[in-house]
């Protein structure tokens, strides 16, 4: 029976994913405190709407509607970006801006466990494992969390 339900409730990606943040909030809790290595504002990329903006094309678009984004400085090969600097960090890795930055910044780390972005090398947070699935839970769930946990370095 619990297979069954199992199986059935994970066919739709939306509950998948639903659940898999649900079970994230649950199993894991994220520590520590920033030691301002600015890891997070250099070197960065920038999901819009779901997808990964990697058009020059299309962050001139984003910053026309969204000028928060305008503090963000491509690095470029042709119109591919590969990754994003922000003008904002100061030389001692302090956020010049901070009253006014963008809503991915604020909800930094807590936003690793309500999408796919995982902590930046180096951050002075880090995640800790409180609980282990159950042993019902399906094979999906089991891969899924033992993803997160190696891409985020979890500790026991
Ligand atoms: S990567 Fe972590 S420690 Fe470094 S500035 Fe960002 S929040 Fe702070
Ligand atoms: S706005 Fe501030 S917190 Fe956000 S990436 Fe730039 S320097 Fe970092």
């Amino acid at each position: 029976m619990i297979d069954f339900f199992n199986q059935y409730f994970f066919l739709s990606k939306k509950c998948f994913d639903w659940c898999f943040r649900e079970v994230k909030w649950l199993l894991f809790s994220i520590e520590g405190a920033c030691q301002h290595s600015g890891h997070c504002c250099r070197s960065i990329t920038i999901c819009y709407d779901g997808s990964y903006v990697t058009s020059v094309s299309r962050f001139n678009d984003l910053c026309r509607k969204d000028s928060v984004l305008s503090r963000f400085s491509p690095v470029s090969n042709n119109d591919t970006i590969e990754y994003f600097d922000c003008r904002c960090l100061t030389d001692n890795n302090i956020c010049s801006e901070y009253e006014s930055r963008p809503l991915f910044c604020v909800q930094y780390p807590d936003n690793i466990m309500l999408s796919d972005a995982v902590l930046h090398r180096g951050c002075g947070y880090f995640i800790t494992q409180r609980f282990s699935l159950p042993f019902f839970s399906s094979n999906n769930l089991k891969y899924n969390i033992s993803v997160f946990k190696f891409n985020n370095s979890v500790k026991f």
